[in-house]
C-alpha cells in the first residue's frame, strides 16, 4: 500500500480521562512513527527533477535543483519534531542521543514509546505527531504525477 493511501483517525481515540496516553492512542503513535521514516523517503523524490519534466530552459544557466518548497518544509518538520521529542527523551531518561537522521529518531520514539505515553506531555506529542504525519501525508499526495508511484503499481490496461 502506497503511503499515500494511509488514513488515520485524527484526535483521541480514548475516553480523555487521564493525561497518560491509552493503548490505543499508543498503538496509533506507533504505527505513525513507523510510517514517517517511509513519507519522509517519498518527500525526497519530489526533490529531485523528473528526467522527462519537459520544461527544461536552455542556453542560461541551469538554477540549480528545483526543489518541491512544501516537501522541503515538510521534511524539516518531520525531522525537527522528531528531534524534539527525542531530546525530551534523552533529557528525562538520561539515555544517549540517537543520530538526528528521521529513521534513527523514529526507532529511539519507539523504543521509549512506553516511558513517552506516560509523560505529562505525551498527549501533546500524540498530537503534534498526528497532526505532522497528516500534514505530510498530504504533501506526499500533493506530489507531481508519478513521482512518488512505486514502480509496478500501475493497474491501468
Ligand atoms: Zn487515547
Amino acid at each position: 500500500m502506497a503511503v499515500q493511501e494511509i488514513e488515520f483517525r485524527s484526535g483521541h481515540l480514548c475516553v480523555d480521562t487521564d493525561p497518560a496516553l491509552c493503548v490505543p492512542c499508543q498503538e496509533r503513535l506507533d504505527r505513525q512513527l513507523a510510517l514517517l521514516p517511509r513519507v519522509y523517503g517519498e518527500l525526497e523524490v519530489a526533490l529531485v527533477p523528473a528526467p522527462d519534466s519537459g520544461d527544461r530552459v536552455t542556453g542560461i544557466d541551469r538554477p540549480g535543483i528545483p526543489l518541491n518548497g512544501p516537501a522541503v518544509e515538510a521534511r524539516a518538520a518531520i525531522r525537527g519534531t522528531l528531534a524534539s521529542w527525542a531530546d525530551l527523551i534523552v533529557e528525562g531518561r538520561t539515555v544517549r542521543l540517537p543520530l538526528r537522521t528521521v529513521p534513527a529518531l523514529a526507532a529511539f520514539l519507539r523504543r521509549h514509546l512506553g516511558w513517552l505515553a506516560v509523560h505529562p506531555a505525551a498527549d501533546d506529542a500524540a498530537t503534534e505527531i498526528d497532526a505532522l504525519l497528516q500534514r505530510s501525508l498530504m504533501v506526499a499526495r500533493a506530489l507531481p504525477e508519478g513521482a512518488a508511484v512505486p514502480a509496478g503499481s500501475c493497474d491501468a490496461a
